[in-house]
């Protein structure tokens, strides 16, 4: 099982920036204008993680029990490339400490 499903950590935790032209406002964008703030000119984040407590608008759940992302589909980049640590062997210290914020274990094995 994707331990993602489990954990939501990081989807609480970090300001979720991204490049404007991401959202479904522009041609090629996918994801949700509504659930987006701009930043500025060029850079824009998802709802709910521009104030604490920090807790994006697309994640539905209970952190660290069962949660989702309802636009997983149409998440932004900074999502898609944001691995949990150890996710093909990838080091991610920023996972492992969006999980010990919530109390979590690592998923390190470095
Ligand atoms: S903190 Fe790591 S394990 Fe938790 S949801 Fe984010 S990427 Fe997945
Ligand atoms: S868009 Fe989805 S994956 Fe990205 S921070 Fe929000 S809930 Fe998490």
């Amino acid at each position: 099982m994707n331990p993602c499903m489990r954990c939501g950590a990081c989807c609480a935790l970090f300001r979720v920036s991204f490049d404007c032209h991401e959202t479904d406002n522009f041609r090629g964008g996918v994801v949700p204008f509504h659930l987006v703030f701009a930043l500025n000119g060029t850079r824009s984040a998802m709802k709910g993680t521009e104030k604490r407590p920090i807790r994006c608008a697309a994640l539905i759940g209970i952190i660290g029990m069962s949660v989702h992302c309802a636009i997983y589909d149409r998440r932004p980049t900074t999502c898609r490339q944001f691995l949990s640590a150890g996710e093909n062997n990838t080091f991610n210290p920023l996972c492992d400490r969006a999980r010990a914020t919530y109390g979590l274990m690592p998923l390190s094995n470095f």
